[in-house]
């Protein structure tokens, strides 16, 4: 052989003997070598025990998805390369035209858009509901109804919604619970253990944890999942290998990060409260907080975000917003650095003074990330930004 043809096959596929690797290689490969025609036929018809080509599953991919099965008590979770390709992949798997979907009108931009500006387009109708409305689902499915999605806590004043009341309302209804755990986490709140049929996180917050992974999750039982992991081969939201290998070393301390992200934001909360120059505070862990008993009922944990509306109106929140040294202006959430950003100018940048009132957004609001910092650290940073 000569020495191109010997250069890209040496090496490859390297077999470790009988000593296997203790942690899961990243398998950086777009496809897989078949013996023979005979395999590849088994293969198709499904009898032999292989994989084909990466869009369609990676091993590196497949044992990631075994550990998120496990984090949320899932049969099956499906890992895609944003929160947004799994939220697009459910949607588009479960609704046809004719179809409704009930959401929450408190929710995620993303997933806003995709009911707002692609599923129309799709025939799929989509009807927004209060928190309010959502707290009795019966009174708002109807015929036509087949999901309902929702998060809690909601960005950014962590309203919360009682998960087991939106479940058994759904499946009393015979129509599917559909929920964004995004903030909280499965370790904070096992919402499939609730009765919720499908879970959707975004793994570039807490899962991963370390702000340097985009991916989403979609998990719940297998048959629910089976013509999701379908779709996604069509639509090609699959995660690749290196960015899941990471993002499975994250996930091993995840249930520590989260404790401590809990912690220290109990702590920053707790300081903020009594503050002089703080107008308001929004913490699901707080007696203050309107949904707290809900919260009680349903977190073991109230997670690492922190809002607060500061004193000043938007002249005091800018102030406070670049006064911060240790926590870094930056959009997103659940890394170990503690992050700060303005509702305003982020998740509801560009609306009216009155959506802004309906979504319960006032112009001196702060959302905090708190992070796994030493908590003295971020109540410092805080109280000198707030002086
Ligand atoms: C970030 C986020 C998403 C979208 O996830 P991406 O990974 O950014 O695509 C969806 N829902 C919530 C609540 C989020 O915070």
């Amino acid at each position: 052989m000569k020495q191109a043809t010997k250069l890209i096959h040496a090496g490859e596929g390297i077999d470790t003997g009988q000593t296997p690797s203790l942690t899961t290689p990243i398998y950086e490969t777009s496809t897989f070598v078949f013996a023979s025609v005979a395999d590849v036929e088994q293969y198709q018809e499904g009898t032999l025990n292989g994989y084909l080509y990466s869009r369609y599953e990676n091993p590196t991919v497949v044992a990631v998805e075994q550990k998120l099965a496990a984090v949320d008590g899932a049969e099956r979770a499906l890992l895609f390369s944003s929160g947004m390709a799994a939220i697009a992949t459910a949607f588009i798997t479960l609704l046809k035209a004719g179809d409704e979907i009930i959401c929450c009108s408190a929710i995620y931009g993303g997933t806003f858009h995709i009911l707002e500006d692609l599923l129309p387009k799709l025939g799929i109708a989509r009807r927004f509901v209060s928190i309010d409305e959502l707290k009795d689902p019966s009174m708002v499915i109807g015929p036509k109804t087949k999901l309902v999605w929702f998060e809690s806590p909601i960005n950014p004043t962590l309203r919360c919604i009682d998960i087991r009341a939106v479940a058994a309302a759904c499946r009393k209804a015979g129509v599917l619970s559909g929920m964004d755990n995004t903030f909280a986490s499965a370790v904070n709140q096992p919402i499939l253990s609730m009765g919720i049929d499908l879970s959707m996180q975004s793994c570039t917050k807490y899962l991963n944890g370390h702000s340097d992974v985009t991916g989403g999750v979609l998990s719940g039982a297998t048959a629910l999942l089976a013509p999701m992991a379908k779709m996604r081969r069509l639509l090609g939201g699959i995660m690749d290998p290196m960015p899941a290998f990471a993002l499975g070393r994250g996930m091993k301390t995840m249930p520590l990060r989260v404790l401590q992200h809990n912690a220290n934001a109990l702590s920053v909360a707790r300081f903020l409260e009594s503050h002089r120059n703080i107008e308001r505070i929004y913490y699901p862990g707080l007696a203050s907080h309107p949904d707290h008993a809900i919260a009680k009922g349903q977190m073991s944990g109230f997670g690492g975000m922190v809002t607060i509306d500061v004193r000043g109106g938007k002249d005091g929140a800018y102030r406070v917003f670049d006064r911060l040294k240790v926590i870094k202006r930056a959009a997103s959430l659940g890394g170990v650095e503690s992050i700060c950003s303005l509702p305003m100018l982020t998740s509801q940048y560009g609306l009216t003074d009155e959506e802004l009132a309906k979504a319960g957004v006032s112009k001196g609001m702060i959302r905090l990330s708190i992070g796994l910092e030493d908590a003295s650290d971020l109540i410092a940073d805080l109280d000198h930004a707030l002086a």
